[in-house]
C-alpha cells in the first residue's frame, strides 16, 4: 500500500488516502517520488462542476514529478533502478510527427487514446510512487537538486516554451510584462532574464509577489491594478510592450495584456483564469500582434530548463510541505498565500 493525496469527489477537499502501490505492466516505469509541486491548474481543475469534469475519480493529483526508478516493467531499457528522473508530464501517442519531435504537448492523438498526464487524467505524483507509462517520460537529473526539479516539469517548463516563440521580439530595448508573479511568473521573470536582453516589468496585485518579482531580477514592478497599461505605455515611451505574457488569463489581465502590448508584439495567455481576448478587427489589439495559447512543453524543452537550473541560471523558491499537509499547502494556495511553489515531499 501506498498513500496518496486523490481528488475523490467534484466540490470536495482533496483527501490523503491509502491505496495499493502499483506495479509496473510492460513499458512501464515505477517512479519512487522525492519531490512533487502543487499547481494553480489542480485548483481550476478541483472547481470545475460535476458535469463538466472530464476525468475519472478518484484521481491522485499532482503533474509536477520527480523522483528514483523505483522498478521496470517488462521489456524496459534506457533507465535504471535508482535513477534520479524528472516526470515530463504532457504525454503524447509517442509514434506521431509531433511526439517524434518531442512536441507531446502537441500531440494530436493522446486525448483520441485516452492518454492523459499524470494528476490530470492518469494517476498523479502526489503519492509514495507514480507510474509513469513510458521510459521516453522521463528526464535524467544528472545531480540538480529534486525539491528545485519538481517545479520546473510545469512552472518552469510551461513559461519556458511561451517565452522561446517570442525570443525574436526579446531584443535589446524590448520590454517583456510578465502578468502575475505566482509559481511560473516568478520562473518566468529569471527565465526572461536568463534566455533575453529585454526590460522585464513584472505585475502583480500582491507587493509580497511584487518583492519576489525584484527578487528574481524584474527591473520594473507594478501593482495590477486600472493603471498598470497606462504605466507601461509611459515606461515604453508609448509603444508598450514587445511581448506580453499572461500567467492570469482573467478578463481583468487580459484587458491590461491587450492595452499594453505594442504593434506586432506577442500576447501570450498561459494562466487558466476564465478570460478570454478578442482577436480581430474592433478587437482592441493593435495589429500585427500575435496571440497564442499555449499548453505546457516539448521533452527537448524540458531537457533544456533543467540544464539552466544546473547552470544556476533559475532557481525556485519553494515552500515545503508533507503529503498529510497538502490539503491546507492547497487552500493556502486558494488564498494567495503560497510565494513561489509550494512543493511535497511525500516521502518525508
Ligand atoms: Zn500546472
Ligand atoms: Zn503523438
Amino acid at each position: 500500500m501506498m498513500k496518496a493525496l486523490q481528488y475523490r469527489r467534484v466540490g470536495r477537499a482533496p483527501e490523503v488516502v491509502e491505496i495499493p502501490k502499483p506495479e509496473p505492466g510492460p513499458g512501464q516505469v515505477l517512479v519512487k517520488v522525492t519531490a512533487a509541486g502543487l499547481c494553480h491548474s489542480d485548483l481550476a481543475v478541483m472547481g470545475w462542476p460535476e458535469d463538466q469534469f472530464p476525468y475519472a475519480l478518484p484521481m491522485t493529483l499532482g503533474h509536477e514529478g520527480v523522483g528514483t526508478v523505483a522498478a521496470l516493467g517488462a521489456g524496459v531499457t534506457g533507465v535504471s533502478e535508482g535513477e534520479a528522473v524528472a516526470v515530463y508530464g504532457p504525454w503524447g501517442c509517442g509514434g506521431c510527427h509531433s511526439c517524434a519531435e518531442g512536441k507531446e504537448n502537441c500531440c494530436p492523438h493522446a486525448a483520441g487514446l485516452g492518454i492523459l498526464p499524470p494528476g490530470l487524467g492518469s494517476p498523479g505524483a502526489l503519492a509514495e510512487y507514480v507510474l509513469v507509462d513510458s521510459p521516453r517520460h522521463l528526464v535524467p537529473l544528472h545531480g540538480l537538486d529534486p525539491l528545485q526539479a519538481a517545479p520546473l516539469t510545469d512552472a518552469g517548463l510551461t513559461p519556458y516554451h511561451a517565452i522561446r516563440r517570442s525570443l525574436p521580439k526579446l531584443l535589446p530595448g524590448s520590454t517583456a510584462v510578465v502578468i502575475g508573479v505566482g509559481g511560473l511568473g516568478h520562473l518566468a521573470v529569471q527565465l526572461l532574464r536568463a534566455l533575453s536582453p529585454a526590460r522585464v516589468v513584472a505585475l502583480d496585485v500582491s507587493k509580497e509577489k511584487l518583492g519576489l518579482a525584484a527578487e528574481m531580477g524584474a527591473h520594473e514592478t507594478l501593482l495590477s491594478d486600472g493603471e498598470a497599461a497606462a504605466r507601461i505605455r509611459e515606461l515604453t515611451g508609448g509603444t508598450g510592450a514587445e511581448v506580453v505574457l499572461d500567467f492570469v488569463g482573467a478578463g481583468t489581465t487580459l484587458a491590461v495584456a491587450a492595452a499594453s502590448v505594442a504593434v506586432a508584439g506577442d500576447v501570450t495567455v498561459v494562466g487558466l483564469g476564465g478570460g478570454t481576448l478578442a482577436v480581430g478587427f474592433g478587437g482592441g489589439l493593435p495589429f500585427e500582434v500575435s496571440a497564442c495559447f499555449p499548453y505546457w512543453g516539448s521533452r527537448t524543452e524540458l531537457m533544456e530548463v533543467l540544464e539552466l537550473a544546473r547552470q544556476g541560471h533559475v532557481s525556485c523558491h519553494v515552500e515545503i510541505f508533507t503529503l498529510e499537509q497538502a490539503p491546507e499547502a492547497y487552500e493556502r494556495l486558494h488564498a494567495g498565500e503560497i510565494n513561489g511553489r509550494a512543493v511535497v515531499l511525500p516521502h518525508a
